[in-house]
């Protein structure tokens, strides 16, 4: 899955991506973690655990002598990786012989029970549109591992009409009453009459009924508009614990099985799920539907309805299970895959009204898919892949196993307008879930502590090393220190941060975890351990691990030994700290007159840690960079892993650690030696890289927020570079001096004199690029403009400010856009409406109710909350509650967190209406943004004590990490006002 991003340049970072944090407690947490599964097996290598016997009764295991504990053992129903065929329908699909079922009689109260394990489910689900219900039919065959009289499975949101069971074990099929439903956990528990044996088989059958609501979970309605009528689709989220919501089942990923999914649809209408249809045709009751289908198929009487069948799917967690019906329209391509050499044919699905704007998202997926196998040397295994694009989405995009879905942000790019920002947002998606197709739908974490495993990969091979072989222009990996690895920093220097690996037992922490740290934190320690061990053999493990993992579950050592293998290395121990730790190191670099001194401790965003936050020692590659023979030269091999060391070096050449800003970690030196290393970095051919000198920024500015630095030394750095050709570098300075300026927000003079460094640093820009976009320049040229000019826009360049409103003026008053350049879209927008009044933000609700981009309809979200005139912010708010869509009301809190006028406005809406916004994101995504939103930028402890007020007599459970994370957001931003705005006011006093 990925999020939605949003910058909103006043603020200064990156919304509205997750970035929760850990609020449980220490010592809750630490109890846990060692009792966690990963722990144990992490020093229990699996080879060893002698219940390896495949007929071993894994319920007799003589490890087994904790009911906390829960650990692998090899599966007792599949004895061989080349066995070969899963028995339904003889599916060509080999079932790894690693299948691992959670142990069973396990205390763990968020797991379900492992008495039955699903081997197959048959689902059919009858859709109308029209009446915006569904009903559904599910047959789930069963292995019953262990003796029971009860079946408890996952249900949420069905009305269950009827249950029966067969089994081979009793005879005849008996009817089934529902005996317990357990609202918190979402289970329904069938009590049987007779005990079914160990060893039996059974199958269960459940009719059932649910609405399609608007919850963007489950299977759930979508609008779009045709001729000024309102119409709907449906599709499914399932991701994380949704399935559920859509047909009973065991909604876990570890219990993988087989799908064969049967749509009942109005004629007309397309249906779409995981697999290929193998059968369409005229519903005709009792010819094509057996005597189960009486009721569903009743209500079609004297109307035309169309059935389609699908293939059986290979087997899959239920989490990636998707289905979709509506009227929508499709563009098609095909590629040949080098391995299997199968023609895989490729569709981008849509509704009219968007189709012409899905070219772009479909040739990503001819140039990734091939690459991702050729890489993996794993066949792609569905025989096709689609992407649906849909009008309500809670996150960004979903990896349905062969049936992508996605909101209309990340997938549609206009041929004729579409920005560069766009443009490499759908490829990065697009290939970002293409890559889950094998991490996370071939091979799937074996519990959401292990998320990371998913979205980490999905994050480095999709956003980084794949598109970096198609587009090697974009310098993708240069942009990850900005995009991910910094924001993972920011997250991750928090007391309220967690281990990338965390425990998450139930519902409400899963959703949770979709955050920084799985995605960017996972994705740039990943992307360290290739730097070090060198990009081929990291790939090459990589493929070990998948390949030993086919259609099975995995853990984390699975991953590291399967690069331990490529790499001739104990890779499990070097990245331990690195997965199950909290937090990562900031390293101090001191010298003598042989070479210098290296010590690491853990790195807090508010101040030096104390011993007792400060225990962890990291395997930290150092990556040390030297002069040699007036040429760079990158030795990749000094490891760090004590308290601190000696390194021998010629520290009378210039030199710095972390080569590539590859490693996760920050680096401090001595003043003297940052002015050496910064001078250095302005030369034009310095044997400091592009990314270098984007790591000395980053760093130079979250050394100075945590107190380890002065603000002064890392502006001065600033200054030293201004004459700096590189986009990123001037992105990461454009962004480190907009935090500033909103952590000052309420001290106008300090603001003013940032606005004036950030005129004299930007507007030269925008006078040696212009407003003009020729077709033929750099892809970083296009966006070092659009950076300037929104830079010296809102730092008040009067004159950009001018030019900008005379091309908004001609917009306006002629409808046409040729003087708005689509990447200066949103600033063009927003600075008018900042500026101006009524007109400019009416001329925005036009512009959001009719857009003919996604990129023009966010661009005008986020220019509704730049206005600078309460009642106006007042109107905003009204808007918010009547004609925002679910999906878009984040966009609307961070436009408005961006604009300091509406901050406190903001936080008072948020609070007054609490509990209309909690029910109506309830379950979703976006719960969590709003809470970060409406708080995250206040920077007093009179603040901090406001905002810690209201949320005391509230139930968090559902946003307790952001919340604890936007706490430590105000504390650690007092600190840093308080500390430091004496030394930020006399540096920009002598510049000024
Ligand atoms: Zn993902």
């Amino acid at each position: 899955m990925l999020f939605t991003s949003l910058r909103v340049q006043q603020r200064g970072v990156r919304w509205p991506l997750p970035q929760n944090g850990r609020t449980c407690d220490l010592q809750v947490h630490v109890q846990r973690t060692l009792t966690n599964s990963s722990r144990l097996y992490s020093r229990t290598p699996h080879h060893s655990i002698p219940c390896a016997h495949p007929k071993h009764d894994i319920r007799q295991c003589s490890l087994q002598t904790s009911a906390k504990f829960r650990y692998r053992t090899p599966n007792p129903f599949s004895s061989s990786i080349s066995s070969g065929y899963c028995t339904h329908r003889h599916h060509p699909f080999a079932m790894s012989s690693t299948f691992t079922p959670p142990v069973s009689v396990d205390n763990n109260q968020y797991r379900l029970p492992t008495n039955l394990k699903p081997k197959h489910y048959d689902v059919t689900i009858k859709t109308d549109l029209e009446k915006l219900t569904f009903q559904g039919l599910v047959k789930i065959n069963l292995d019953v591992v262990a003796g029971t009289s009860a079946i408890t499975l996952n249900t949420s949101g069905l009305d269950l009409t009827k249950a029966s069971l067969t089994s081979n074990a009793l005879s005849g099929e008996q009817a089934l009453e529902v005996s317990t439903f357990d609202k918190t956990q979402e289970r329904t528990t069938f009590q049987l009459s007779r005990n079914l044996p160990a060893g039996s088989t059974a199958e269960l059958k459940i009719g059932y009924s649910g609405e399609l609501t608007g919850s963007m979970m489950g299977y759930y309605k979508s609008a779009y508009e045709v001729d000024g009528k309102t119409k709907h689709y449906a599709l499914t989220q399932f991701e994380p614990t949704a399935a559920r919501r859509t047909f009973p089942c065991w909604d876990e990923p570890l219990l993988k099985a087989t799908f064969a999914i049967t749509m009942i649809s109005r004629e007309g209408t397309v249906n779409l799920s995981n697999m290929q249809s193998i059968s369409e045709e005229p519903l005709n009751p009792g010819v094509n539907t057996s005597s189960d289908f009486e009721e569903i198929v009743a209500s079609t009487k004297n109307e035309k309805w169309k059935i389609t069948k699908f293939d059986t799917t290979p087997p899959m967690s239920s989490y990636i299970v998707a289905l979709a019906n509506g009227d929508f329209e499709y563009l098609e391509s095909s590629v040949e895959m080098p391995l299997s050499k199968k023609t895989i044919p490729l569709r981008i699905y849509a509704t009219k009204d968007h189709i012409h704007q899905a070219q772009f998202a479909l040739d990503v997926k001819v140039a990734v898919l091939p690459l991702y196998e050729k890489i993996f040397d794993v066949e792609y295994p569905l025989p096709k892949l689609d992407t649906l694009v849909a009008s309500d989405f809670d996150a960004g995009a979903m990896e349905n196993w062969g049936l992508i879905t996605g909101r209309t942000s990340v997938f549609l790019l206009d041929p004729e307008r579409g920005d560069l920002k766009a443009k490499k947002r759908v490829a990065t998606v697009q290939s970002h879930e293409v890559a889950h197709m094998w991490f996370g739908n071939i091979t799937t974490m074996e519990w959401w502590n292990y998320l990371y495993l998913n979205e980490g990969f999905a994050t480095l091979m999709g956003e980084v090393i794949v598109p970096d072989r198609v587009w090697p222009e974009w310098r993708v990996n240069s942009e990850f220190i900005t995009d991910h690895l910094n924001r993972a920093f920011s997250l991750d220097a928090k007391l309220s941060s967690h281990p990338i690996e965390v425990d998450c037992p139930d519902a409400n922490h899963i959703n949770e975890i979709f955050d920084a740290l799985s995605y960017s934190k996972a994705a740039s320690v990943l992307r360290m351990l290739s730097a070090y061990i060198g990009e081929d053999t990291f790939l090459k493990g990589v493929s070990i691990y998948l390949k030993k993992r086919l259609f099975g579950n995995s853990v984390t050592t699975d991953l590291w030994e399967g690069i331990s293998t490529s790499s001739g290395r104990n890779i499990t121990e070097l990245m331990e700290n690195w997965i199950t730790k909290i937090g990562f190191p900031v390293l101090s670099v001191t010298e003598d007159d042989k070479g210098i001194f290296v010590r690491q401790d853990r790195f807090l965003e508010t101040g030096a840690a104390e011993d007792k936050e400060n225990e962890t020692i990291w395997n930290v590659p150092l990556g040390i960079v030297t002069d040699k023979d007036g040429k760079r030269f990158v030795d990749h091999s000094p490891l760090l892993s004590e308290r601190a060391t000696h390194i021998n070096l010629d520290t009378s050449k210039p030199f710095k650690l972390n080569a590539g800003t590859s490693g996760v970690y920050r680096v401090l030196y001595t003043p003297e030696r940052l002015a050496v290393i910064a001078t250095e970095a302005a030369k034009e051919h310095s044997i400091f890289s592009l990314d270098d000198k984007l790591g000395l920024v980053h760093d130079s500015f979250a050394l100075a927020k945590a107190g380890l630095a002065k603000v002064s030394s890392a502006l001065t750095l600033v200054d030293l570079w201004k004459n700096e050709k590189e986009y990123l570098v001037w992105s990461g300075i454009g962004e480190s001096i907009a935090a500033l300026n909103s952590t000052f927000w309420e001290s106008p003079e300090t603001v003013d004199d940032l606005n004036a460094l950030r005129r004299t640093l930007f507007s030269p820009l925008v006078k040696q690029l212009g407003y003009d976009y020729p077709a033929k320049e750099s892809p970083d040229t296009r966006l070092l403009r659009t950076l300037a000019i929104s830079q010296a826009a809102s730092a008040k360049d009067e004159g950009v400010i001018a030019e900008i409103q005379s091309r908004f003026k001609h917009f306006v008053e002629t409808g046409d856009n040729s003087k708005i350049p689509a990447d200066l879209q949103r600033a063009i927008f927003s600075t008018a409406v900042k500026h101006g009044g009524r007109s400019e933000w009416e001329a925005m609700v036009k512009l959001h109710d009719k857009p003919k981009t996604p990129q023009e309809k966010i661009a005008a979200i986020v220019s509704l909350c730049a206005t600078q005139d309460d009642g106006l912010i007042k109107e905003t708010f009204e808007f918010i509650e009547k004609k925002a869509r679910d999906q878009d009301v984040f966009y609307f809190f961070a436009g408005l967190a961006a604009n300091f006028k509406a901050r406190r406005a903001l936080t008072d809406y948020f609070h007054q209406n609490y509990d209309a916004l909690y029910k109506r994101f309830e379950g979703n995504f976006s719960l969590h943004y709003l809470v970060t939103y409406s708080s995250d930028y206040y920077s007093s402890t009179k603040d901090l004590k406001k905002i810690e007020d209201f949320f005391k007599d509230k139930d968090s459970s559902k946003y307790k990490l952001a919340l604890a994370q936007a706490l430590d957001g105000i504390r650690a931003r007092a600190a840093f006002v308080d500390r430091s705005k004496e030394d930020l006011k006399e540096w920009l006093a002598k510049r000024a």
